[in-house]
C-alpha cells in the first residue's frame, strides 16, 4: 500500500490537507461543512469502507478515508 499523505508535506499544506476531517479548523477552510470527509470525495479512490485510498492530487500516496482537504469535491 501508499505510504500516508504526510500533512505537514508542502502539497498537503497547500491544500489544507487534515488527518481528521472533524478537526479542520473552520477559520482557515471556511467552504469545510461537517461530515465532509475523503470518503466522500469524487477524487477518492479507495472502494466504499476502505481506511485509505489514493487520491490523485497526492501521487504515489495514500489519504485517509476520513481525511479532508480543500479540493472536496461532492461524490454524486
Ligand atoms: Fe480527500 Fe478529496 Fe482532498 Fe483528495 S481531493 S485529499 S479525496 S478531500
Amino acid at each position: 500500500p501508499a505510504p500516508l499523505v504526510d500533512p505537514k508535506s508542502p502539497q498537503a499544506q497547500q491544500l489544507g490537507y487534515v488527518a481528521d476531517a472533524s478537526k479542520v479548523d473552520k477559520a482557515k477552510a471556511p467552504k469545510y461543512v461537517a461530515g465532509q470527509a475523503c470518503s466522500g470525495c469524487a477524487l477518492f479512490q479507495g472502494k466504499v469502507g476502505d481506511a485509505q485510498g489514493p487520491c490523485p492530487l497526492y501521487p504515489g500516496k495514500a489519504v485517509l478515508a476520513k481525511a479532508w482537504c480543500t479540493a472536496f469535491v461532492a461524490r454524486t
